[in-house]
């Protein structure tokens, strides 16, 4: 089922006097191609839940419209969407057994709608396969993990067979291990069903990891949208750019001046068609090649060995205040050769790992061929 959001806006009233309203989603336009898995992704507040919460129908939009397929939704009933709903705190019945819960929503199914006892119970079974409870029916959530109880809720959501599946933060309460092992099966499922899926976490790698494509929002505004790759790669922001990727980009207060982008007084790149102006600069920890001869040089301040790789951490009298870090932590292959008690290490820039971007707007800056 295509799913498609246009100009969906929700203003909350303040209840403050004088106050401003809050525009929790401003303006969302975005289309989720039949069967995908699309991430809705921002830190706290900046519109996630209150975005999933229209689309299946818990909140009203303040203005816009929500199409599945051809079909206008915008007015429709949750329990007439044809939506699965997915919280982070699984909301099963405590006093109920996982079959008893499963099959709770078709118990409620009304008129033609309504099914028989075997069907029902055909079907219950069938999604707890799907999910790998079917051992645990009989048992009541308090007799399950973490885990297990979100797999019940996952189970729920699936059995109306609904059209688009709708996850709330559904691994939260997982702990890493689990979260890893769950996600991962989420994805599974999802593509056995082909049910569109929209999944909505603060957790940037996660959202990364499974999403077919992915929605960078912040303060109810879509920074940008595409395949996780391409954003990561081609951040249209200082604040995508921040979001995305861990450890986060380093960022650093640069100038271009006569074609060349410098950090402090370090000439580090070429900027054919940048007009001279202070900027911020990002590097992706991946885009340090350490070298004797090395563009930008740095005060070494530890080597940290993660067995794949090494974190070389450095620090520069550059680096910005818009930057996660205060120091510089660069990603390099395990077997490359860094001498430990050196003061100083000098790095080469990969140029597709470093990005400008306009210090007032914060906007990327394209830099020419
Ligand atoms: P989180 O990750 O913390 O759940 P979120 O991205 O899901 O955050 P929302 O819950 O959608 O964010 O909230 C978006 C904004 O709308 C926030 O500023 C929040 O305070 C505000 N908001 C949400 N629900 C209401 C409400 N019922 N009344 C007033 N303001 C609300």
């Amino acid at each position: 089922m295509r799913v498609k959001l246009e100009n969906l806006t929700r203003i909350f009233p303040n209840r403050n006097k004088g106050g401003d309203d809050v525009v929790a989603v401003n303006n969302f336009t975005y289309e989720i191609p039949d069967g995908k898995l699309v991430g809705l992704l921002g830190p706290s507040g900046c519109g996630k839940s209150t975005s999933l919460y229209m689309i299946c129908g818990l909140q009203k939009p303040t203005s816009g419209k929500i199409y599945f397929g051809d079909e206008d939704v915008t007015d429709l009933a949750p329990e007439h969407r044809g939506v699965g709903l997915v919280f982070q705190n699984y909301a099963l019945y405590p006093h109920m057994t996982v079959k008893q819960n499963i099959l709770f929503p078709l118990q409620n199914l009304k008129g033609e709608d309504k099914l028989d006892k075997d069907t029902m119970l055909e079907r219950a079974y069938e999604v707890a396969r799907l999910v790998q409870i079917d051992e645990l029916m009989d048992r009541k959530p308090a007799e399950l993990s973490g885990g297990q109880q979100q797999r019940v809720a996952i189970a729920r959501a699936l059995v109306k067979m609904p059209r688009v599946l709708l996850l709330d933060e559904p691994l939260s309460n997982l702990d890493a291990r689990l979260r890893l092992q769950t996600r991962e099966e989420i994805k599974k499922i999802q593509q056995s069903t082909g049910i569109t899926t929209v999944f909505v976490t603060h957790d940037q790698e996660e959202a990364m990891s499974i999403s077919d494509s992915i929605v960078v929002m912040k303060l109810g505004v879509v920074q940008q949208t595409g395949a996780p790759q391409d954003v990561y790669d081609n951040p249209i922001n200082l604040f995508v750019a921040k979001f995305l990727g861990t450890p986060p980009i380093n960022v650093f207060d640069g100038e271009v001046k006569d074609g060349a982008l410098y950090i402090g007084e370090d000439k580090v790149l070429a900027t054919p068609n940048v007009k001279d102006q202070k900027v911020y600069v990002g590097i992706r920890p991946e885009g340090f090649i350490p070298a004797e001869k090395g563009a930008l040089h740095c005060s070494l301040q530890n080597v940290e060995v993660m067995g794949r790789d090494v974190s070389i951490v450095s620090t520069n009298k550059a680096l910005s205040s818009q930057s996660a870090n205060k120091v510089i932590r660069s990603i390099v292959d395990a077997d490359t050769k860094i001498d430990r008690n050196a003061k100083e290490v000098a790095f080469n820039i990969k140029p597709n790992k470093i990005f400008l971007f306009n210090k007032k707007t914060e906007e990327r800056i394209i830099v020419g061929k």
